[in-house]
């Protein structure tokens, strides 16, 4: 079963007939050799990946181009781009329909008042097998969350929302941006078709509000907190501070991104994978 069909069995969508898996496409390469045959079939079966710039500052996608030393290797060989202006010049319009993808990586919030955003984002849910909130802007909102319009060239653009609020997100990678290891190792995970390693960000697929107050109000309102400071660590903003122990939060600071809270080793406890791996 080709990757887009897999990933559409595991979300309860309805898998189409597996074209590109039947024995017969091979013979169709008339008079080529075994290799190029094998060639084609490995690059038919790389995951396409589509990347897509809404109301977001391209910094998550410079995230992706920061794995260095691995970048050459995942662009070149391990997946498709087919999708995206910045990192392959392919755009969607009425004339050029936007291709399928296994995964679409959707940086930034969608702005109400661009109709363009708007129809890109619902079309993207159609020719997308997995959608993917790509860094904060487009999962929580974010700096977007302050948007108040009445700026020059569009000074009706006043209303920014996450993806979710307008379209079913399947995962979400929040970060402002989302550091270059966990691009690379989610796109290697899905590469992999390993879902167990994409659950977490499965889970905050819904999460599309997010402040450093949720870490008072979900973590040590409910007696979770152990003081271990990795959410000060993780706010890029300064705008928390161990106070006894506790985190405490400089509200004024505070852009939204919810870093924080995904960071906190006790926001997120995968209670089945521990009972599966302790055979209980
Ligand atoms: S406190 Fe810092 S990390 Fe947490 S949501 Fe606010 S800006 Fe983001
Ligand atoms: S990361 Fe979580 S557990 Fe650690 S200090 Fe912050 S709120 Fe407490």
């Amino acid at each position: 079963m080709s990757l887009i069909n897999r990933i559409k069995k595991f979300f309860g969508m309805e898998a189409k007939p597996d074209i590109e898996a039947e024995p017969d496409a091979a013979k169709s390469a008339e008079g080529a050799s075994e290799q190029e045959v094998e060639k084609v079939a490995e690059e038919k079966a790389k995951p396409r990946i589509g990347y897509i710039h809404l109301s977001g500052c391209t910094g998550d996608v410079m995230s992706l181009s920061e794995n260095y030393d691995i970048l050459a290797e995942l662009l070149t060989n391990m997946v498709d781009i087919v999708y995206g202006q910045t990192l392959a010049d392919v755009w969607w319009d009425d004339e050029n329909p936007m291709p399928e993808m296994d995964l679409a990586l959707v940086e930034g919030s969608v702005c109400l008042q661009d109709e363009h955003s708007l129809k890109e984002l619902m079309e993207v849910r159609k020719r997308a097998a997995m959608v993917c909130a790509f860094g904060s802007c487009s999962a929580t909102g974010c700096f977007t969350r302050y948007s108040r319009g009445g700026q020059q060239a569009q000074p009706a653009h006043e209303s920014f929302v996450p993806i979710a609020d307008l379209v079913k997100v399947d995962c979400a990678i929040p970060g402002c941006p989302p550091s270059p290891e966990i691009i690379a190792k989610t796109v290697v995970a899905l590469i992999n078709g390993d879902m167990d390693y994409l659950q977490p960000m499965i889970d905050l697929a819904g999460m599309t509000e997010a402040c450093g107050c949720d870490l008072q109000l979900k973590v040590v309102n409910h007696a979770l907190c152990i003081g271990c400071g990795t959410c000060v660590m993780a706010c890029q903003t300064r705008a928390l501070d161990m106070t006894n122990g506790r985190p405490e939060l400089n509200s004024d600071r505070c852009v939204k991104c919810g870093v924080c809270y995904v960071q906190c080793p006790r926001s997120w406890w995968p209670d089945e994978q521990v009972k599966k791996d302790l055979g209980l």
